[in-house]
């Protein structure tokens, strides 16, 4: 499947809309979820052009890798809930609901976040 460069992640990386930015490093860009579904709800994206975890793992960079993955630990000390605990969810394709087709992780924290999953 090819990248949509058209998904609002890719607009937000080009400058093209804004959003309320908490890092950027080389390869990696944390911003506020426009609808935040707990106190702290923070997104952590690639820079470049992946859709998934699988895309991403077989065609990134391991400057990209590392940068993703120190990026995610780094914004959740700076946002101050690494020592209450935090969640990171990432939604892939149909199944994992996503739906913004670039790579992103939900660092979602900030309160009691119950179960990982409803029941069904
Ligand atoms: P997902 O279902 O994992 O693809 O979630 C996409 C997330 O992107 C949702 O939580 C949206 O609230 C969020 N989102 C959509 N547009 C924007 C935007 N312009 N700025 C920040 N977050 C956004």
């Amino acid at each position: 499947m090819s990248y949509d460069r058209n998904n609002v992640f890719a607009k937000i990386l080009r400058g093209e809309i804004p959003c309320k930015k908490v890092h950027e490093d080389e390869h990696t860009l944390a911003f506020h979820d426009i609808r935040p579904q707990a106190p702290v709800h923070v997104l952590v994206i690639p820079k470049g052009e992946y859709e998934s975890w699988d895309d991403f793992h077989a065609t990134a960079s391991d400057a990209e890798l590392a940068a993703f993955s120190r990026a995610i630990g780094m914004v959740a000390r700076q946002l101050g809930i690494a020592g209450d605990g935090y969640r990171l969810l990432s939604n892939c394709g149909v199944n994992g609901h996503q739906e913004v087709p670039h790579l992103h992780v939900h660092i979602v924290g900030g309160k009691l976040l119950g179960r990982m999953l409803p029941k069904d």
